[in-house]
């Protein structure tokens, strides 16, 4: 029924904007540019507009080299906006600015979605937005080509921790079984991701494997990266992603966390957890979420406050 109402509401359109969150990630990446190569199947005018830039790494997604930033909403026309793997609106960025007034659908699978669109889809279930886009695009019979079925994939992946966490279920499997029938290689993508790092990355991992510190006997663990850190490897915006799952990935660690001085006073924190404590209870008490074992959210003060702070509230719950 709702997938009825969202497959309505792009019929009765044809300039669509596709949109998606800041700190930009696999899954949304993937789901956006698989969602706005169908609907340009479908002989629909869809552009993928990010307040942000796509990581290095997702580069090599097809379609990729087409996103647009904010400023395109300014001069172009468009009837509806749909957005992606998005949970509040203030993860939209600049796109926030232009959705007044506007026909919005959100589809996304955070457990914190705060259900700001005209329609919303959001399966807390799926393992990714890309799962709900690939049902989506199947739905509206659309034919789901190599390009498209390579977006999906790198969604899932990603957001599974390659099929590792435990929102991967029967349907994830099946759908990737799918997508490989469709032309993907797994261990092309795989190599694409996992294999193709900058040294730059790695080097930030060892600078920020420095910090790392066990709390609440060894059930909390915690790193952090300050700005004159990440400056002294590179000036561009590094990629952080997986520096996390170092401290999580310790047998004695429940929650790990991570922390990086994104400017003076403002601290990203990442969020994850193994199998008791709901991480995104823990972000919500800072204004983020996410899901239940990988949250994130922001922090003001230095990094020693914001870890302060983080650790009174996971003290609470471990
Ligand atoms: P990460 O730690 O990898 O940045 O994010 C983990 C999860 O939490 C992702 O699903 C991401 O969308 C969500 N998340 C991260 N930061 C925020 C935030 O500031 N607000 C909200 N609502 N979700 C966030
Ligand atoms: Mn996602």
């Amino acid at each position: 029924m709702i997938y009825q109402q969202v497959v309505n509401a792009i019929n009765e359109s044809s300039n669509i904007i596709i949109t998606s969150h800041v700190n930009p990630d696999g899954d949304n990446i993937g789901a956006s540019l698989a969602l706005c190569q169908a609907l340009l199947k479908l002989g629909k005018d869809a552009v993928f507009v990010l307040d942000d830039s796509v990581p290095e790494l997702y580069k090599f997604l097809p379609g990729a080299e087409k996103v647009q930033k904010p400023d395109f909403l300014q001069k172009n026309s468009f009837d509806l906006l749909i957005s992606m793997d998005c949970g509040d609106l203030e993860r939209l960025g600049r796109v926030k600015d232009y959705i007044q007034g506007r026909k919005l659908i959100n589809i996304d699978h955070h457990i914190s979605n705060t259900k700001f669109g005209s329609i919303n889809l959001v399966e807390e279930n799926a393992a990714a937005t890309a799962e709900i886009a690939y049902k989506l695009i199947k739905s509206m019979g659309i034919f789901i080509d190599k390009d498209i079925a390579q977006c999906v994939y790198t969604g899932i992946v990603t957001d599974t921790g390659q099929f590792q966490y435990s929102n991967t279920t029967e349907e994830t499997h099946v759908i990737a079984a799918e997508l490989i029938i469709a032309g993907v290689s797994p261990a092309d993508i795989f190599n694409k991701v996992y294999q193709n790092n900058p040294k730059e990355k790695i080097l930030l991992m060892k600078e920020a494997l420095k910090s790392l510190d066990f709390h609440f006997n060894d059930k909390a663990s915690c790193i952090t990266i300050s700005r004159s850190q990440l400056d002294s490897i590179s000036g561009d915006e590094l990629d952080t992603e997986g520096i996390v799952n170092l401290a999580r990935d310790i047998a004695s660690v429940e929650v790990a966390v991570f922390l990086k001085e994104k400017e003076p006073n403002i601290v990203k924190a990442s969020l994850r957890s193994k199998s008791r404590v709901d991480v995104c209870a823990i972000a919500k008490e800072f204004g983020g979420g996410g899901h239940i074992r990988a949250s994130g959210c922001t922090i003001e003060g230095t990094i020693e406050q914001a870890k302060e702070k983080i650790l009174s509230v996971i003290q609470k719950q471990i």
